[in-house]
């Protein structure tokens, strides 16, 4: 029988589980071992414009994936917010997605397997819980800061996802009454202080206005880059260490913050600004004069691993998971 249940599948994992990543640009499939987060095979395709187009590119990826057609269940890992049921309500960086699609419906019967849909911060979390950083540990918040900030709970060894799919989202909690524009609309939110997109926009601002112009200049026609951020501090760069710093201090009040509400003793944190700055950054925060709650002495803020294709390996074992 040509099932996936054996060892000897060719792909050598017991109980293999699809794990696909939906991001803006990129739509990433490949075989997973649930228990110990080892991925095999690798198929890639653009993402294109509209949900129709992207759910049949999903469908494509997942059948050309070696040993697919040994695995029962799929996890889609999504950019958007994913309602209970699996209906992905918008995805603010797919063209064309801006209404609620029923992804984990259609895919199942297209697929004929069943199939699991996350939030790809969610999916973060979960592979940081199981295979990362956060292994053994019970309770914490997962906060990664990239482009944005975002963020996935794990409460007594389960994700929480919340009545509409929002726990976590500290990247919305206000740090700043009335302050900087979020990417949302809002103001004074922690994404606008410590996402890089927000660090571009308030740099532009401040070097219109007469600040020291390196972190601009680093970034050339393109966006400012973690790597920019990095080397701006180096370099000892004036605008560079008030952004940062500022950064910290909002990251200290609302992760503080959080700790304090929920009794959390970890919080794990990574994306592509913290794996840049590493320890520093974290001493940064620890040490901010803002920190939230108790203070930094009652919660460990310790650095996420960087897990190869992490939300496809956290995709997959919440799929995998959901079967038992
Ligand atoms: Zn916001």
């Amino acid at each position: 029988v040509a099932s996936g249940r054996e060892a000897g599948n060719g792909v050598g994992i017991q109980d293999p589980v699809v794990g696909v990543d939906l991001g803006g640009t990129k739509i990433l499939a490949r075989l997973v071992d649930p228990q110990t987060g080892r991925a095999v095979g690798r198929i890639k395709a653009n993402t294109p414009s509209g949900p129709a187009a992207v759910l049949e590119a999903i469908v494509d990826v997942v059948n050309e994936l070696e040993g697919s057609d040994g695995a029962s269940t799929v996890g889609v890992g999504v950019p958007g917010l994913v309602r209970p049921g699996g209906v992905v309500d918008r995805c603010p960086n797919i063209a064309g997605w801006d209404s609620p699609v029923s992804v984990k419906a259609e895919l199942s019967s297209r697929l004929g397997k069943s199939v699991v849909v996350s939030n790809d911060v969610n999916c973060g979390a979960v592979a940081e819980h199981r295979v990362g950083a956060a292994k053994g540990i019970a309770n914490f918040l997962a906060v990664f800061v990239g482009t944005g900030v975002g963020g996935g709970l794990v409460l007594n060894n389960e994700l929480v996802e919340g009545g509409r799919g929002m726990a976590g989202e500290i990247g919305h909690v206000t740090v700043s009454p009335g302050g900087r524009l979020c990417n949302c609309g809002g103001k004074g939110h922690l994404e606008a202080y410590a996402g890089r997109a927000g660090i571009d926009a308030e740099a532009r601002r401040r070097v219109e206005a007469g600040a020291s112009p390196l972190l601009v200049e680093l970034a050339g026609d393109g966006k400012i880059k973690s790597r920019h951020i990095e080397r701006g501090l180096k370099d000892r760069d004036s605008l560079t260490s008030e952004l940062l710093a500022e950064a910290a201090d909002a990251l200290a009040q609302g992760l503080g913050n959080v700790a304090c509400l929920l009794d959390l003793e970890h919080i794990v944190i990574g994306g592509g600004v913290v794996d840049k700055l590493g320890q520093g950054f974290v001493d940064q925060i620890n040490d901010s004069d803002s920190f939230g709650g108790v203070g930094s002495e009652m919660v460990k803020i310790i650095l996420a691993h960087r897990i190869d294709d992490a939300g496809v390996v956290g995709a997959a074992i919440l799929a995998a998971d959901d079967g038992h």
